[in-house]
């Protein structure tokens, strides 16, 4: 992640460096010439004509304060999205791509939608079906024990739908399974790799391991759960999809095999996989929206994902971030607010195994790229929020300061970190659309100062890192379901995710671009 920019009276010109450079400024006046030049930046960059505009204009209107006292005060009032997400979750349970649950979801999703008085776009898109079938590990030696598995999603079943039964090697890295290549052929690799490297440093070994063991001719790949943390659950997640089967096991199970190991214990496992894959089937991303009043071209795109893995209610992730997204339109329609520019959630399926929604919608909207000023995605929990996470030019960045400073710091959640963006919003990123994300943290892995696994705070711009907030204890698994959210936090993200989107839908100005 990137080191956060603070908020500070130091100005830097770039057109005359060795003129301004390290200036100090009072902070009022320093604010009022760091939004004019802000806003010559960005018409420059543009090569657009903006309106005219005195240096100590801000870059919104007075009104635009009591629109967010008045989203935040609307968000905090109503239950509705937990309930809704605690009724759909309950109703339907898990919504994997391809399942009859996840299109009976959209369905109820599309009702809801209408009842609050949303006209609702379908955009469909056809989505891999993946079957798990049943499945099991079971050590033989040195004792006889079930392990706590699951098979990771697109892998491939045991050859001939019967049981595998094979030694086991135990390894902590790709470089050391290299190093240890001759002893490989036959067996099944275990990657008993620690997480506090964090998800983005260990997911590989999920994704890949399979791929790389096969390669020395390992039989099957099974791996640590994507967790800093466990109580013996299993955390599925894609793999991608090679001749030999892989799964996850807890943390317990892969820490106490590296304990085997390193008795010079032998390790005989058992593995049973019925995994295959169905044709595609038809799905749909669920789009609603408040058309721009001046502008409604140009769009502000945020959302979440509606389909879940097979073994999980996907509670949080991510009917969490998608209910939010859509509850923001909701607000905005309920206080009859009409932005500049087009607000739209998007409410996408696919994301966890083929991001074929994400691929569609960017497909469909590809000519929107230059319209579209933002793309925020909300799919890495909805816990207390601190702000937004920005991958974009430097002007941008700071011009979502001055937002997040005037309109959020009440709420605590005002605040513009390192580069974190997620899946569904990657294609309009690749494309030079600014992008974000939805930044919280789960109060349950302590609070800022205290949690030992944070990374890098800044004050007062702090960086989570995923890999060790609480979002990853449920990831993936059975266990995320509706109780790991707060109907607060949900308002709280609400409240927060409508007022960045509604505020940056009114600016002047499309966000400027690098
Ligand atoms: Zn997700």
């Amino acid at each position: 992640m990137g080191r956060p920019i603070q908020w500070r009276t130091v100005l830097f010109i770039p057109c005359r460096p060795s003129l301004w450079q390290g200036l100090v400024l009072p902070g009022e006046m320093a604010l009022w010439l760091l939004v004019a030049i802000l806003v010559l930046v960005s018409a420059y960059q543009h090569t657009q004509v903006l309106p005219r505009r005195s240096e100590a204009t801000p870059l919104l209107p007075p009104q635009a304060k009591d629109d967010a006292d008045a989203i935040i005060d609307a968000a905090f009032s109503s239950d509705i999205v937990y309930e809704r997400i605690a009724c759909m979750t309950d109703t339907f349970g898990p919504r994997f791509s391809g399942s009859d649950a996840l299109e009976n979801a959209l369905d109820w999703t599309r009702e809801e939608m209408e009842k609050d008085g949303l006209s609702v776009v379908e955009e469909y898109v056809m989505v891999p079906s993946w079957v798990r079938g049943r499945e099991f590990a079971r050590l033989l030696s040195p004792r006889v024990k079930e392990l706590h598995m699951v098979g990771l999603g697109m892998s491939v079943g045991t050859p001939g739908k019967k049981s595998l039964v094979a030694k086991a090697i135990v390894v902590s890295s790709f470089q050391e399974l290299d190093q240890r290549a001759s002893d490989v052929q036959g067996k099944i690799v275990v990657y008993n790799v620690n997480f506090d490297q964090g998800y983005s440093n260990t997911v590989k070994y999920r994704t890949l391991g399979a791929t790389r063991a096969e390669k020395y001719g390992a039989v099957a790949a099974l791996v640590h759960s994507m967790t800093p943390y466990g109580l013996q659950t299993p955390h599925t997640g894609a793999t991608r999809t090679t001749g030999i089967p892989s799964a996850a096991i807890s943390v317990e199970d892969s820490r106490m095999l590296a304990r085997m190991q390193a008795r010079g214990q032998e390790i005989v496992i058992e593995l049973y996989m019925e995994a295959h894959m169905l044709p595609d089937k038809p799905s749909r991303n669920l789009i609603v929206e408040i058309k721009g009043a001046e502008k409604p071209d140009e769009v502000v795109v945020f959302g979440g994902h509606m389909d879940s893995w097979d073994i999980a209610d996907g509670a949080m992730d991510d009917a969490g971030g998608a209910f939010v997204s859509w509850e923001v339109v909701r607000l905005i329609h309920q206080l009859k607010l009409r932005p500049h520019r087009t607000l739209r959630a998007v409410l996408f399926v696919n994301e966890e195994n083929g991001a074929k929604g994400a691929e569609q919608y960017y497909l469909n909207h590809k000519h929107e790229s230059k319209l579209t000023s933002i793309a925020i995605e909300s799919d890495e929990g909805t816990f207390t929020p601190l702000g937004i996470s920005f991958q974009g030019s430097t002007a941008a960045r700071s011009i979502l300061e001055q937002i997040g400073k005037a309109f959020l710091a009440g709420i605590g959640s005002g605040n513009v970190s390192g580069q974190s963006i997620g899946t569904d919003i990657s294609p309009m990123c690749d494309a030079g659309v600014p992008c974000g994300s939805l930044v919280t943290l789960d109060p349950r892995v302590g609070s800022l100062s205290n949690n030992p696994c944070k990374t890098f705070s800044n004050p007062p711009y702090p960086d989570v890192n995923f890999g060790t907030s609480g979002y990853f204890w449920y990831h993936h698994t059975q266990s995320d379901t509706v109780d790991k959210l707060s109907p607060r936090q949900l308002q709280h993200c609400a409240a927060t995710l409508a007022v960045w989107t509604y505020s940056i839908a009114n600016l002047d100005f499309l966000l400027p671009r690098s």
